[in-house]
């Protein structure tokens, strides 16, 4: 998807607001001596930006508005190091809500809608863009935060929620705890915006299926606003993101060259008219493409394909270059096996061995499972894992995101 000239006019004003504002993207560029970009080829001349450099701005470094006119921040959180703070105008709030009400819509969410909003509230960006984008289109919020499963079940019921805003894992917990209490028929669920994190297909049917709900993938970042940039549609082909506001490139994460439309790396996003703190070319380390072709829902916008995993996920096993989501779509061929399962690597006896755990109900041979699991690997992948098969239930469930892959090698 080539960067239109309406695109680049939008560029070179968030290159002068980065400049005048002295940002570390404003130096990058003085010393590129680029001042502003005219085609194509210029834009993919411009310098990458990093989350290490969001970091090193800290605390205040990004603000590239003028003081008075910032209304917030947010911060993503830091696991390592410092965390990074996100300046937004009453501007970026508002498009950010315009751009969330959108992916409601595309969801078919409308204003006599119920949206129960589960995650987290505070400095992060989830629960109150969830609840802005909401509020914007006019729909009743339940702003619940997360856990306290009792109350929100209470809630689910007695407010008659018809949308549940969650993360996977936690959209899964609340399935389970419905089907265990036999309260069902009390629930009034239709839909679920899932957000942040990557899940299989298996566990999406599982959601789907306990709960009877249709589910709807978004996508969003707090170094881009937060949640809310994309969102897929009912013909579930892929999710669809705002070009009006973002210019996505998907790149080689080795070669740092853009790839064509289609093909799988990883997703680089530049904001087109945000003032609080403007990226330009920004690393997200998210693995995607863009879907090629029209959706048949008609929409203009284009499309990401659901996010595969993280580069920093790539493993070297054996001298295999792996991707989680590669063990996830080979154990999505297995139906004697559950939605939840964990990867453990470890460097044992001088070499790196890989050991999957998966579940299933006492049905079938356990060793057999695991040998025909591990044969897969090894024709597909090129290397055998350690299979590990366990009953139901025994794999550790979360209300946060759940942690499937632990590498035991470094810590
Ligand atoms: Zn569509």
């Amino acid at each position: 998807m080539q960067i239109s000239d309406l695109q680049i006019g939008q560029v070179n004003k968030q290159i002068k607001a980065l400049v005048d504002a002295g940002s570390f993207y404003g130096k990058k560029l003085e010393e590129a001596g680029i001042s502003g970009i005219t085609t194509a080829e210029d834009f993919e001349k411009l310098p990458f930006s990093e989350k290490n450099d969001l970091r090193e701005a800290y605390p205040l470094g990004l603000m590239t508005a003028p003081e008075e006119e910032i209304v917030r921040i947010h911060s993503s959180s830091g696991t390592t190091g410092l965390p990074v703070i996100i300046p937004y105008t009453a501007k970026d709030v508002d498009d950010w809500a315009i751009m969330f009400r959108r992916c409601y819509e595309m969801a078919g969410i409308t204003n006599r809608d119920r949206i129960q909003i589960t995650p987290g509230y505070g400095l992060w960006t989830a629960g109150i863009g969830f609840q802005n984008g909401a509020e914007k289109l006019g729909a009743m919020v339940i702003p619940m935060g997360p856990g306290n499963t009792d109350k929100q079940l209470q809630m689910m019921m007695d407010m008659e929620s018809t949308v549940l805003c969650s993360t996977s894992s936690y959209a899964l917990l609340l399935a389970e705890e419905i089907s265990k209490r036999g309260i069902k028929d009390k629930i009034h669920l239709k839909k679920g915006v899932i957000g942040s994190e990557r899940w299989g297909e298996k566990m999406r049917q599982r959601i789907s299926s306990e709960l009877g709900i249709e589910l709807y993938d978004i996508y969003g970042l707090t170094e881009i606003y937060g949640p809310g940039i994309g969102i897929n549609c009912k013909y579930d082909t892929g999710m669809h993101y705002w070009d009006d506001y973002l210019y996505i490139e998907i790149i080689d994460p080795v070669t740092l060259k853009p790839l064509p439309d289609g093909e799988l790396g990883e997703i680089v996003i530049t904001t087109l008219v945000k003032e609080g703190a403007p990226l330009i070319r920004y690393r997200t380390h998210d693995l995607s493409r863009i879907i090629p072709g029209e959706c048949p829902c008609g929409s203009p916008y284009p499309r990401l394909d659901t996010i595969m995993g993280r580069t920093d996920d790539m493993m070297k096993i054996k001298g295999v270059n792996v991707f989680p989501s590669q063990i996830e779509e080979i154990l999505r061929e297995f139906p004697e096996v559950s939605s939840e399962y964990q990867i453990r690597i470890s460097h044992l006896d001088g070499k790196d061995t890989m050991r999957i755990y998966v579940e299933t109900n006492g049905t079938v041979d356990f060793q057999k499972l695991a040998g025909r699991i591990a044969g897969t690997v090894k024709s597909r992948i090129g290397f055998t894992p350690l299979v590990k098969v366990v009953e139901l239930g025994v794999l550790p469930r979360s209300e946060k995101k759940s942690k499937r892959v632990i590498d035991e090698r470094y810590s």
